[in-house]
C-alpha cells in the first residue's frame, strides 16, 4: 500500500511556464499539489531562452519580458502554497495496484500521488560549458551564461564569446548599454545569424574578432581585469574587460516518456482533448504534448493546463464540476 501520509492529489513534473500555471490552477481546484523541477531555477524555456526578450502574444498582456513573466507565474503558483521541489529529475513512474503513482528521481527520492500532470516540455536544457581554463573562478560574478539584468553592464567593458546568432543578439543589445562590447568568434561566420543582424553588427560599434579564441582570463576574486585573445594567425591581444558572456549552445536531456509507458509521437506525449494520456490518471500539458493542431506557445500551455487539471480533478472526484470560475472561488 502507498504511504498515504505522503500522498499528493497531483504531482506536476516540470516547472516551466506550463507547470507553474498548472500548480496555481490545481490549488484553485483544491488539490494537494507538488511540483517537481529538475533545474535549479524555475521557468523552463522562458527563463532559459527569453529572459530579457519581450513576449507579445499572451492575452491581456501587451508585452512582458520572459523574466517578468516567470516571476509573475511563480507568484501566481505560490497562491495556494504547493510543495515545490527543485533539482530533482524524475526518472521512473510506477502505477501501483491501488491506482496511485510512485515517482522516483535520479537523486533517489520517491514521491507518491493520486494523479500526475506532465509539463516537462521535451526535456531539460543544459548549457554547454566553454573550454576556457579557470572560467569557474569567475562564473556568477563576472562570467555569465545568459544575458540577465543588462543594467549590470552599464558603463562596463563586456566581451561576448560565441559563434552563434545568440552572441550577435547579445552584442547588439548591449551595444547601447556597455562602454565597449567585444564579440569573439572561434569561427569565421555566425551560426543561424540572419543577414539583417549581420548588417546591424557591421554598422555597430561592436569590435568583432573572427577566427579568434580566448587564451587566458586574468582577474582577482572572481572579477575579470583582462582577457587574452589568440587569433588564427597566432597573434595575441590583451583586452581590458569587466564582464564575459559565453554561449556555446545548449544540450537537451530528453524526458524518458517511453520508459514511463506513455504513447509518444516525435518524443511528445500523445493526448486526447481531455489532455489525458494512454495511462489512466496521467495527464499532460504544454510543449510536452502532441495532438492534431498543437501549437508550441506559452498561451497554449496555459489552456492545456486548465484542461489537464480539470480532468485530473474529475478523475479524483467524478462528481466535481468540470470547471470553476475564479470570480466565484475568490469572491470576497
Ligand atoms: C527562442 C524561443 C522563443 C520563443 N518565443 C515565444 C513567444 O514569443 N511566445 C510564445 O508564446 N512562446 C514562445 N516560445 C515557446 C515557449 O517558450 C514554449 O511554448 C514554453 O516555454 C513551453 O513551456 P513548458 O512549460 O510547456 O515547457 P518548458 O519551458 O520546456 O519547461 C519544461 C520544464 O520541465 C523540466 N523537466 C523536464 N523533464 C523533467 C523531469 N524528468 N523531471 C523534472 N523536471 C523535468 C525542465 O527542466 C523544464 O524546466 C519560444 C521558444 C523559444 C525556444
Amino acid at each position: 500500500m502507498t504511504d498515504t501520509s505522503n500522498l499528493d492529489d497531483v504531482i506536476i513534473i516540470g516547472g516551466g511556464s506550463t507547470g507553474l500555471y498548472t500548480a496555481f490552477y490545481c490549488g484553485m481546484r483544491g488539490m494537494k499539489t507538488k511540483l517537481i523541477e529538475s533545474d535549479t531555477e524555475l521557468g523552463g524555456k522562458v527563463a532559459k531562452f527569453l529572459p530579457e526578450k519581450l513576449i507579445y502574444d499572451i492575452g491581456g498582456i501587451p508585452q512582458i519580458t520572459g523574466d517578468e513573466l516567470v516571476k509573475q507565474t511563480i507568484d501566481q503558483a505560490a497562491k495556494h502554497q504547493p510543495t515545490i521541489v527543485q533539482n530533482e529529475w524524475i526518472e521512473t513512474i510506477k502505477k501501483n495496484e491501488d491506482g496511485t503513482f510512485s515517482l522516483t528521481s535520479k537523486e533517489g527520492m520517491v514521491h507518491h500521488s493520486k494523479t500526475v500532470i506532465i509539463a516537462t516540455g521535451t526535456g531539460k536544457f543544459d548549457t554547454v560549458q566553454p573550454d576556457i581554463s579557470n572560467i569557474e573562478l569567475y562564473t556568477g560574478k563576472s562570467h555569465h551564461y545568459t544575458m540577465k539584468n543588462p543594467q549590470q553592464y552599464v558603463g562596463k567593458r563586456v566581451m561576448i564569446c560565441s559563434n552563434n546568432r545568440i552572441g550577435v543578439d547579445w552584442a547588439l543589445t548591449l551595444e547601447g548599454i556597455a562602454e565597449q562590447v567585444y564579440l569573439v568568434n572561434n569561427k569565421k561566420t555566425f551560426q543561424n545569424a540572419a543577414d539583417v543582424e549581420l548588417e546591424q553588427l557591421d554598422k555597430s560599434s561592436v569590435v568583432v574578432k573572427l577566427a579568434s579564441e580566448i587564451g587566458q582570463l586574468d582577474g582577482d576574486e572572481g572579477w575579470l581585469d583582462q582577457i587574452i585573445i589568440k587569433s588564427e594567425q597566432a597573434a595575441v591581444e590583451q583586452i581590458d574587460v569587466d564582464h564575459l558572456l559565453t554561449y556555446h549552445g545548449l544540450k537537451m536531456n530528453p524526458t524518458p516518456f517511453d520508459n514511463w509507458g506513455l504513447e509518444t509521437d516525435s518524443n511528445r506525449v500523445v493526448v486526447d482533448h481531455f489532455m489525458a494520456t494512454n495511462i489512466e490518471g496521467i495527464f499532460a500539458a504544454g510543449d510536452a504534448t502532441s495532438y492534431p493542431g498543437k501549437t508550441m506557445l506559452i498561451a497554449s500551455g496555459y489552456t492545456e493546463a486548465l484542461t489537464a487539471v480539470n480532468s485530473a480533478k474529475k478523475h479524483l472526484e467524478p462528481n466535481a464540476p468540470s470547471t470553476v470560475y475564479s470570480t466565484v472561488i475568490y469572491r470576497k
